[in-house]
């Protein structure tokens, strides 16, 4: 069975409600039943109401951009798998790489995140990639190797079913460098051999691998053309209505 792609959207820190109103107005009719891929828009937690409002009656799903792994507690400013899900989103970024850099997410707090999403029903979009200095190295499989390894610890085929992982090398992100086709591609298939390692063959055909860095109206079509790349993972791109439905419609 052929994998469909997803494409997501990552808002990262920008807008507000009355902004992501403006986009969803601005979006939907451009991919009115367009239904060939899946969409996700991911906004800041204080957009998500704005954007399941707007979002409703439509094919669009929305999801969050990072988690707590405890369900409640006393843990102030997290957000929990459970409180996601009560508000009807779907989905959830697990371990960006910004999140890595700048807040202290390692691979095993990853594990803990993606195990708690899927425990929920949640589809997790789990993000792995190497940084420059590890290309260069020539470590980026040894990398990709590690974090896929330490992600999927104590996670059984079954209960993984929903995984969704972005590839997103470091260095494309937000610098307007993208990964070749091949580039990604190699890498991809590093990941679903690591998959098949973890979960077995059969779960690693399914798997969707997106990948991510600087994907725009003018690159998305070559990248999604390849066979190893099941959908995108959209950044900056992604803010803008006509950008990001020209990529939806690549
Ligand atoms: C991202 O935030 O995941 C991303 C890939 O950003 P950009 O598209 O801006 O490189």
């Amino acid at each position: 069975m052929a994998r469909k792609k997803l494409i997501a959207a990552n808002w990262k820190m920008y807008k507000n409600p009355t902004q992501t109103e403006e986009f969803f107005r601005a979006f939907l009719p451009l991919v009115f039943e367009h239904n060939r891929d899946e969409i996700v828009v991911c906004p800041p937690y204080v957009d998500l109401q704005a954007a399941l409002e707007s979002a409703k009656g439509s094919q669009i799903a929305v999801g969050a951009q990072d988690v707590y792994w405890k369900d409640e507690g006393a843990f102030t400013g997290e957000i929990s798998s459970a409180m996601l899900v009560a508000v009807a989103c779907t989905h959830v970024i697990v371990g960006h790489s910004e999140r890595r850099q700048y807040f202290g997410e390692t691979d095993d707090t990853v594990n803990l995140k993606l195990k708690s999403a899927l425990e929920h029903g949640l589809t997790p979009i789990v993000c792995v990639g190497e940084v420059l200095e590890e290309r260069e190295a020539g470590l980026t499989e040894d990398v990709l190797r590690r974090q896929c390894l330490r992600a999927f610890n104590a996670l059984s085929a079954k209960k993984a079913a929903k995984l969704v992982i972005a590839y997103e090398p470091v260095w494309a992100i937000g610098t307007g460098k993208t990964a070749t086709p091949q580039m990604a591609s190699d890498v991809h298939q590093l990941i679903r051999g690591e998959a098949a390692k973890a979960f077995g063959e059969e779960f690693a055909a399914q798997l969707r691998i997106l990948y991510g860095g600087s994907v725009k109206p003018e690159n998305a079509s070559a990248l999604m053309s390849e066979e190893e790349i099941d959908g995108a993972l959209v950044g900056g791109a992604s803010l803008d209505a006509k950008s990001f439905a020209a990529i939806v419609k690549y």
